[in-house]
């Protein structure tokens, strides 16, 4: 009998509820990453504006029904480019994001707007690290930043741990190597974690030796997508994590990741594991498809 069978006939056989599940959509260039359970959801990043339809599909196709959070990590718009789309679809959702301020003529101009519209959002909350959110027995904490600095998008991008049932899944955004320093010199990063959304796609400005030794992670995901123009993933990192993770996957070869957050059924404190469930949706290659060709046109 496959393992994933089985854990679902014990979860059925015991009546268990279902533990939430983490699944890093495959966006092409950028992120996105939902935590899901029970027709509810978090969706951590959105992907560009031209995977927002893409996303929503994908959204109802696991399931979620209603959005309760939406959080941007940064507003570069590989991460929250789709906001606009999403919001439209989900106008209840609470927005959370670190209010980086940023000059008026920050750009590219998508971050300039991106900028505009969720200063102005009425359902805005500031997360920051230290701040925690309680959702459906899982913990998310913001660990990074903490204060602003200068205009480095990059730089204050949030980093979420999300911690279940002794479960911790550690989200970098596209923090660089002087946000892990500052995050190990502070302790906020200590033992292994479940999983690494590893930071900037893979870049070689991230993921660094000091960083992976200490943190240690079963599964590594790179979010990124194949002949990515900035040279993403960068060798160096992949090799460092081929070395250092249980289980290196990229959504550009795997697709999209459904990790299934598995809980026995008793004792209420034992501990839960991770384990990947499904992988391989991709991300669609054509802007759209079945149109009808345009008279004169070839
Ligand atoms: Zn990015």
């Amino acid at each position: 009998m496959k393992p994933l069978l089985l854990v679902l006939l014990v979860v059925i056989a015991s009546g268990a509820k279902a533990a939430p599940r983490l699944t890093v959509l495959d966006v092409g260039e950028g992120q996105a990453v939902l935590l899901h359970e029970g027709g509810h959801g978090i969706l951590i990043d959105t992907g560009h504006p031209g995977m927002a339809r893409h996303v929503l599909q994908r959204l109802s196709a696991l399931g979620v029904e209603q959005l309760d959070y939406l959080i941007l990590t940064h507003l570069h718009p590989d991460h929250a480019g789709g906001y606009f789309r999403l919001r439209e679809q989900f106008p209840e959702a609470v927005l959370l994001y670190t209010g980086h301020p940023l000059p008026p003529d920050v750009r590219p101009d998508l971050t300039r707007w991106l900028n505009q519209a969720v200063m102005a959002d009425t359902r805005r909350r500031r997360f920051l690290a230290g701040d925690t959110l309680r959702w459906r027995g899982a913990t998310l904490e913001a660990l990074w930043p903490s204060s602003f600095s200068d205009a480095n998008l990059n730089r204050h991008s949030l980093v979420l741990m999300i911690h279940y049932r002794g479960i911790r899944l550690l989200l970098m955004g596209d923090a660089d190597v002087v946000v892990e320093r500052a995050l190990l010199e502070r302790g906020r990063l200590s033992g292994p974690v479940d999983l690494l959304v590893a930071g900037h796609h893979g870049a070689g400005d991230a993921t660094s030796e000091g960083f992976l030794a200490t943190i240690r992670p079963g599964y590594a995901v790179i979010s990124v997508n194949s002949d990515n123009i900035r040279g993403y993933p960068a060798a160096t990192v992949v090799e460092r994590l081929e070395r250092s993770a249980g289980r290196l996957l990229r959504t550009d070869r795997d697709g999209e990741l459904q990790f299934l957050l598995i809980c026995p059924p008793s004792p209420e404190n034992a501990r839960c594991r991770i384990e990947l469930s499904k992988a391989g949706e991709k991300a669609p290659t054509k802007r759209c498809c079945g149109e009808p060709p345009v008279p004169g046109l070839q």
